[in-house]
């Protein structure tokens, strides 16, 4: 896949699946545009790839639009950025609940809206990835509030890909298992915890970055011109049960 002269837009690109998403597509040609929070990823990032870094807090709603408009023009959108907070249900605060729904949920919208005005009003096509999770599948303890924000994700994303479609926008969501980055270390450290779900992967290990960013890439890519609407799970089976 050649992202050669291909503008792309990658939220939370500063660590884990976006920095490898972002860094595979430098490799294969793309000009990214990385939207995060710390600087100092972006930093590393632009330096080793010559992105253009722009750094913003996507749980605030008027900043997330600001450097989304800031971002464009783009051809391609990655929405990969997301957070977590572990909470049983019972203890679940507002707080976090809203704070999860803002980033995971909310700021997709907000880009994508950008995004998706500005393809329609130039007379161009496009594609966007929604990094969602199989926890928007599954009820996975301790994680209520985040399996709430990427069940309403998907809901964008099918709202997304049945009124973008008549634009030649092609929406999908993809759904990766636990994924070796830093935001797995803080929901999956516990040994006892981590061998349950991994016994549930018949393909018997968690993602790596790039197993995720290459099917991000795909999904992004004209080899899927025909896949549109999909919730695609990259979990190494975990779905099959
Ligand atoms: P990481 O925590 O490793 O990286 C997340 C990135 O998003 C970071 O660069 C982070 O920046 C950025 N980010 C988080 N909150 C904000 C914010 N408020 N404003 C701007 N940027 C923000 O996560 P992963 O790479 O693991 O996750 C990427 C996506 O994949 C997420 O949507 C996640 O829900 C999903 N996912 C991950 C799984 C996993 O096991 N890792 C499994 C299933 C889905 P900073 O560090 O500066 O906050």
């Amino acid at each position: 896949m050649d992202f050669a002269s291909r503008r792309v837009v990658v939220t939370g690109a500063g660590k884990g699946i976006g920095r490898a998403t972002a860094l595979m597509l430098a490799r294969r040609g793309a000009q990214v545009v990385a939207l995060t929070r710390s600087a100092a990823d972006l930093e590393t990032l632009a330096a080793e790839t010559g992105c253009e870094a722009i750094v913003v807090d996507l749980a605030d709603a008027d900043a997330t639009r600001a450097a989304a408009r800031a971002a464009l023009p783009a051809d391609l959108l990655v929405n990969c950025a997301g957070t977590t907070e572990l909470e049983s249900f019972l203890d679940v605060s507002v707080r976090n609940f809203d704070l999860l729904y803002a980033v995971n949920t909310r700021a997709p919208m907000i880009v994508a809206q950008e995004y998706a005005r500005d393809r329609i009003a130039g007379g161009r096509t496009g594609a966007i990835v929604n990094v969602s999770s199989c926890a928007s599948f599954v009820g996975i303890p301790d994680h209520a509030a985040y399996c709430a924000s990427k069940a309403g994700l998907d809901g964008l994303t099918r709202v997304m890909a049945k009124e973008l479609g008549p634009h030649g926008i092609r929406v999908n969501g993809l759904h990766p298992t636990v994924t070796m980055t830093p935001m797995a270390v803080k929901a999956w450290s516990d040994p006892d915890k981590a061998a349950g779900m991994l016994a549930r992967i018949p393909l018997g290990r968690f993602a790596e970055p790039d197993d995720i960013a290459e099917v991000i890439l795909f999904l992004l890519s004209d080899a899927s011109a025909m896949v549109h609407g999909l919730s695609m799970p990259v979990d190494g089976g975990y779905m099959i049960a």
